[in-house]
């Protein structure tokens, strides 16, 4: 199997535990190359699990571009590497488990659930990301998170502009949120 961090394919398996009663098998591996730690899954039939976006579009979950996506959340944050694959596993657990089919909306918000509790700033970034942040509302609602737990995170930008009023125009936004 492939390292997903270093590309050699040279690997072993550090552990084994059935999943759904036996219906897929979940190994841990550890490259040999880098010593990165990795997941796999197996099952019988090929019946993978297929994410629906927010498009309408289905595609593969691909549990790739998930690491991918957090890993650049956690750029220059002190995050280990061990901790985003523990992130991803349980996320690919859930993904397993509520598939056939889940959106990328419930595996956004399974990201975010996890990394907030890893570093705030990563998952204000993976929101970012994630979201697109369609709305104004998006990205006050991560801040109002990070404010509810009682840490204050980088500094903003936007502010010392005295022309807005922000606290009218988010609150119907941040009422939605709940
Ligand atoms: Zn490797």
């Amino acid at each position: 199997m492939r390292c997903p961090w270093c590309g050699s394919t040279d690997d072993r398996v550090v552990d084994s535990r059935e999943l759904e009663q036996g219906a897929a098998i979940r190994r841990r591996r550890e490259c040999t190359a880098c010593r990165s730690r990795f997941t796999t899954y197996e099952r019988a039939t090929e019946a993978g699990v297929v994410v629906l976006k927010r498009s309408g579009q289905r595609e593969p979950f691909q549990r790739e571009k998930i690491v991918a996506g957090v890993l650049a959340a956690c750029k220059n944050r002190p995050v280990e590497e061990g901790s985003v694959q523990e992130l991803v596993d349980m996320v690919e657990d859930i993904a397993r488990t509520a598939g056939p089919e889940i959106t990328s909306e419930q595996i956004g918000r399974a990201v975010l659930d996890r990394l907030r509790s890893l570093d705030e700033v990563a998952s204000v970034r993976f929101a970012s990301v994630y979201k697109g942040f369609e709305g104004v509302g998006d990205f006050a609602r991560e801040l109002g998170l990070l404010d509810s737990t009682g840490s204050e995170s980088e500094g903003r930008t936007g502010e010392g502009q005295p022309g807005t009023e922000p606290d009218t125009t988010l609150a119907p936004e941040q009422e939605h949120a709940r």
